[in-house]
């Protein structure tokens, strides 16, 4: 799906609500309040009348959309040049790119970004399964003299787990001591793994469990390894921090410890679907079935 695509197939209000109602409602409308399935619409208000319970909702009520003034073919605009932006859009280009240099507000478009991005957290994954890399990195923060330590002090701790030829996890982590990294295994990855991969990182040692573990030697220059045909390597979850952190730097530029998470969350929402054709419409399907992102709970 292309921006011209979107701009010609939802042009108008109508239609972007005809494909909003499709994905939330596949097997046709529901009342969310009393679940009834005796709906009439109104068109006059663009809403939806349950004979059961006489609540009259929009298909976009208790979604990520919830009480926006935007137009939804603005927002869909913008659905599409977020997914389509491999390292991230942030909050000001979208402004420019929407409504150009002196219109729009950044408040807007910063909450347009956040809510789609609420739209992108997945609950319930499956776990990772076959051959899984796991690493950490550390991103934000200044870079002030000192140590290692005292450079690593003030960053934030990004806990990366890719199972290859599968889907990718970001973590916004505590630290990467082993409890931590131990619970991030433990909650990601099946007991059946077949290999656990990560670096010489003397903590993953007590972190694994039971799980077969293999290591690479960053540090004696390591990187790749064959080992009965095994590729033994953490180079397709290192490729992964290396497009976050160039998102990062270029998109972003400085975000937030708080919100961090959320933009990892994006990242990988869109690193699993980079080969699906699908990826507007799935996204848009989040946006209908996720909960509400109130600004209030967003700026807390
Ligand atoms: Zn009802």
């Amino acid at each position: 799906m292309t921006l011209l695509d979107v701009q010609n197939l939802f042009n108008t209000d109508d239609k972007c609500r005809e494909v909003l109602t499709k994905l939330r409602w596949p097997a046709g409308v529901e009342c969310p309040r009393c679940l009834g399935k005796r709906i009439s619409w109104i068109k006059a208000n663009k809403q939806f009348d349950c004979a059961e319970c006489e609540y009259h909702f929009s298909v976009t009520a208790g979604t990520v959309f919830n009480d926006s003034h935007l137009p939804l073919t603005t927002w869909f605009t913008a659905v599409l040049l977020l997914v389509e932006a491999k390292k991230g859009m942030s909050a000001l280009q979208l402004k420019r790119t929407i409504w150009g240099q002196h219109n729009g507000s950044y408040k807007t478009a910063w909450y347009v970004c956040h809510r789609i991005r609420a739209a992108m957290k997945e609950a319930d994954k499956p776990m990772l399964d076959g051959t899984v890399e796991m690493d950490e990195t550390y991103v934000g923060g200044k870079n002030r003299g000192g140590g290692q330590g005292a450079r690593l002090a003030n960053k934030e701790v990004v806990i990366g787990l890719r199972q290859r030829n599968g889907d990718l996890r970001f973590f916004h982590a505590e630290d990467a001591k082993s409890g931590t990294l131990a619970k991030y295994i433990r909650e990601n990855i099946s007991t059946d793994v077949e290999v656990l991969i990560t670096d010489s990182f003397p903590a993953y040692k007590n972190a694994v469990g039971g799980a077969e573990h293999k290591t690479v030697n960053h540090l004696a220059g390591e990187y790749v390894r064959y080992e009965n045909g095994a590729c033994v390597t953490t180079n397709t979850v290192e490729s992964a921090f290396s497009l976050l952190k160039r998102g990062i730097m270029g998109s972003w530029h400085k975000i937030s410890a708080k919100h961090l998470q959320s933009y990892l969350d994006e990242m990988t929402f869109r690193f699993d679907r980079r080969k699906r054709s699908d990826l507007f419409i799935d996204t848009l399907r989040h946006m209908v079935t996720a909960p509400v992102l109130t600004f209030e709970n967003l700026t807390a």
